[in-house]
């Protein structure tokens, strides 16, 4: 195994839990916890993310050797590593749910590569932590094969996200009830490693917020603008965030700048979720994180049919509070959640309501962006933002799978349109014979937008594929390399994981894993929808 640097900075700089003993508590006073993973039977690694593996410094070599199995199994530390569980809180589902922190995810430590990059390493499903609370600190092989290949799916489809190292399977079980209808059952456990600059999220910061902890509360902000946006502090780098405090760095101008930037980076994420047809499916405060990655892969899902109603969360399905269509308004409500934690830091309200005007600013920009260069146009005209919102409620009416249509469309010959270029893509057959006048007369639009458009036919083409995936992780295709991961047979998910490498490029021979969902997927656990107990 090469020798990684670690620079624990979180721990160093930041006031730590003094009790180290094991058992569920509240932590007041500080933001971390030291605790280790707990050692499992068999680590056995399933899968690796060859891209992640190389940038930290690991070669072919170092990942099939046992020890590194080991160590991202939980059962051994490298030199340099300093394990402990966050101390964060949240807002779930609309209502403040206090103190949550990382109940099963372990950070090993702060890596920086050679290239001086930072990559927090985080096990999840690696044992109890004082943040348990009820639960087990373990996660089931299916949701760690859900984690791991979308993190890096998303990664390739150019998506703001955490990213994943390893799939670990531990040779132990984990006793899950599912559906949560007095069926618990025993399932094969897993541990998968997470790589990101940062999980610091919004709840990070509204703990001690709701606490009245506001010297907390500010060396946190402090420490993340100087570890998570050092772009933002005058002058050179390498002074330690006391130097800089007593330097009176840290002016309400750049907290103003910084709460922008989350704002702006945020907007940006989720503009990518509408682009490319996916929902988070759990957007509490807790699951935002402070540099506007995805995070947090729970009951996630991509739509097939076009529905911006759709939640592939069960525990959501009543007030479906995080559908598909919402995730923008979602984002925002929980930025202001963030604002009033950060309020403390400001006089007044201002700079914290300008920063909120970023979002939607930023929102707007990257919605006309999508349309765009979903539509192949060279440039969004205010009339085409219309084009776009008739076209989603033609797809939703008419049930057009989302992916399919628009990688379709671009084939569409715009001086006699028709919709055979995307005839793969109804679900629905009487429903497209009653939508057929209507989709004819959109077409007919867009291709009279069209001509009046600078693009050539080729340019135009290249630019919708650049936007419009050929290959998503649609739900019941990951279902599918779970079922066979749980009979012993990875292979499924390494084939998904090679697929989603290359998300825009035709690869011919993998016909089979662009298609829409299947009948048999529609209403099945997993493919249409998931529960939280992961
Ligand atoms: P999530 O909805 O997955 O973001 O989790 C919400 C909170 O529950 C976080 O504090 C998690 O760490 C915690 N949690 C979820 N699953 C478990 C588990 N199996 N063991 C311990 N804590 C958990
Ligand atoms: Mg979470």
């Amino acid at each position: 195994m090469p020798a990684l640097h670690f620079d624990n900075a979180f721990l160093r700089e930041l006031p730590g839990d003094p009790d180290t003993a094991p058992g569920v508590r509240q932590v007041h006073g500080a933001l971390w916890s030291r605790v280790e993973p707990a050692p499992v039977a068999a680590p056995r690694l399933l899968a690796h993310s060859r891209e992640v593996a190389q940038r930290l410094g690991f070669d072919a070599a170092a990942v099939a050797s046992p020890e590194f199995a080991a160590v991202f199994g939980g059962n051994a530390l490298l030199p340099g590593m300093a394990p402990f569980a966050a101390n964060y809180g949240g807002h779930q589902f609309g209502h403040w749910a206090g103190q949550l922190g990382d109940g099963r995810a372990i950070t090993l430590g702060e890596a920086v590569a050679a290239d001086g990059s930072r990559h927090e390493l985080q096990l999840k499903g690696a044992g109890p932590t004082p943040y348990s609370r009820h639960a087990d600190g373990r996660a089931v092989l299916r949701s760690s094969i859900r984690e791991f290949l979308c993190s890096e799916a998303m990664r390739h489809l150019g998506v703001p996200t955490t990213r994943a190292l390893s799939l670990v399977a531990t040779g132990d079980q984990v006793v899950r009830d599912m559906f949560y209808d007095g069926h618990p059952r025993a399932e094969p456990g897993a541990v998968v490693c997470r790589v990101a600059p940062s999980f610091l999220r919004f709840g990070s910061f509204e703990l001690p917020a709701s606490r009245g902890e506001a010297e907390l509360l500010r060396q946190l902000a402090e420490f993340c603008i100087w570890r998570d946006f050092p772009e933002l502090l005058p002058g050179p780098a390498g002074k330690s965030p006391d130097a800089l405090r007593a330097a009176g760095a840290f002016t309400e101008a750049v907290f103003g700048d910084w709460f922008a930037r989350v704002c702006e980076r945020t907007a940006v994420t989720v503009a990518h979720w509408m682009r490319v047809g996916f929902v988070h499916g759990v957007l509490n405060t807790d699951n935002m994180s402070i540099l506007g990655l995805t995070i947090d892969y729970g009951p996630y899902g991509w739509i097939d049919d076009y529905d911006p109603d759709w939640t592939p969360n069960t525990t959501d399905a009543q007030g479906r509070r995080y559908r598909f269509g919402w995730q923008p308004k979602v984002a925002h409500w929980n930025l202001v959640r963030l604002a009033h934690a950060l309020s403390p830091l400001f006089a007044g309200a201002q700079p914290l309501q300008d920063g909120l005007d970023r979002f939607a600013a930023a929102y707007e920009r990257a919605e006309r962006e999508n349309t765009a260069r979903k539509l192949g146009l060279a440039e969004c005209r205010d009339g085409d933002v219309e084009l776009v919102q008739d076209l989603h409620g033609l797809m939703k009416t008419a049930e057009i799978d989302m992916t399919l249509w628009f990688r379709g469309l671009a084939d569409l010959d715009a001086r006699a349109p028709a919709l055979a270029p995307m005839d793969a893509a109804f679900y629905d057959d009487a429903r497209r014979r009653d939508a057929e006048p209507a989709l004819l007369a959109w077409l007919g639009r867009y291709a009279t937008r069209l001509r009046d458009d600078p693009l050539s036919p080729r340019a135009r083409r290249e630019r919708m594929h650049a936007a419009n995936p050929r290959f998503v992780l649609r739900n019941y295709l990951a279902q599918q390399a779970i079922d066979r991961a749980e009979q012993g047979d990875e292979s499924g998910v390494v084939e998904l994981l090679d697929v989603m490498r290359r998300p825009y490029d035709e690869q011919p021979g993998r016909e089979a894993l662009a298609q829409k969902r299947p009948d048999w997927a529609r209403e099945r656990a997993g493919c249409s929808m998931l529960s939280c107990s992961s």
